[in-house]
């Protein structure tokens, strides 16, 4: 073994992961040392980095356009992936090319838009001191969302940790046995393309929107039909910007869901979203 690197989840500052869901102390200098390895061959980066920087050596076809716009070739791009956290990352544009730079944005305030988000975010703020985008759009969002919808309602998954019920909740809704949870991947898909515009909005994103992270693979189908894109268009006197994304014309954005790795081949999707 010449060399190393490791896309983890967190924060790596000086060569050292500061995790929040992982209980591992990893840095640099101790895995050069188990790996019998020079410490500059060892490389620790942000997962979300890691599969931002690994865009550009997949195939076409392992992309699927939620909305189709015009390439700017030469501009910042968003990555937002939910999963067992949510991750957020961006390729900025230097002039000559793309880097990479991390994001915590995951751990940024939800900022609820309708009466229903704003009477959920009161319904969960009684549980917890602090609700992050993460607490919605990861694995754990699932359940509070059907709790809150459907309060008498108690599937199997329940009586386990909260991330424990994403899996259940999403093949109820998929194959249609619980209204509460089709309308639980409903809200969460439609506050999900919003925090996703928040992204593209804050980093400028006219280079385009990737999803990555497990539940957007998992969840694809109702995906493809929700809000999503409606969502991630809907900034007030920005929405413009957005919408021309789909017009072909400059401010493309929202444009494709990356393929995870073992899944089906995924389907283009026409450009008649917006
Ligand atoms: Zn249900």
């Amino acid at each position: 073994m010449a060399a190393a690197g490791f896309g983890v989840p967190g924060t790596v500052v000086d060569g050292r992961l500061h995790a929040a869901h992982i209980p591992w102390v990893l840095d640099s200098g101790s895995l050069a040392s188990h790996l019998q390895l020079p410490r500059e061959r060892i490389v620790l980066m942000n997962d979300l980095v890691a599969t931002a920087r690994g865009l550009r050596h997949l195939a076409p076809k392992d992309f699927l356009c939620l909305n189709r716009g015009v390439d700017h070739s030469e501009e910042n791009i968003a990555v937002i992936a939910a999963g067992t956290g949510l991750g957020e990352a961006v390729l900025y544009w230097d002039g000559r090319g793309h880097r990479a730079a991390p994001s915590e944005g995951g751990s940024a305030d939800f900022a609820p838009r309708s009466d229903q988000e704003i009477a959920f975010l009161t319904f969960l703020k009684k549980r917890l001191p602090r609700i992050s985008c993460e607490e919605l759009f990861s694995g754990r969002g699932f359940r509070p969302i059907h709790e809150f919808l459907g309060p008498d309602i108690h599937h199997d998954s329940f009586s386990k940790a909260a991330g424990e019920s994403a899996q259940e909740i999403t093949q109820n809704a998929l194959n249609g046995s619980c209204p509460i949870c089709v309308e639980t991947l409903d809200f969460w898909t439609d506050a999900f393309g919003s925090e996703a515009g928040n992204l593209a909005l804050r980093v400028l994103a006219y280079g385009g929107v990737y999803l990555a992270g497990g539940i957007a693979v998992k969840i694809l189908p109702l995906l493809e039909k929700s809000n999503f894109c409606r969502s991630f268009a809907d900034k007030g006197q920005l929405s413009a910007i957005l919408h021309r994304g789909g017009s072909k014309r400059r401010g493309s954005a929202a444009r494709r869901c990356q393929r995870g790795h073992g899944c089906h081949p995924l389907r283009r999707l026409n450009s008649s979203l917006f």
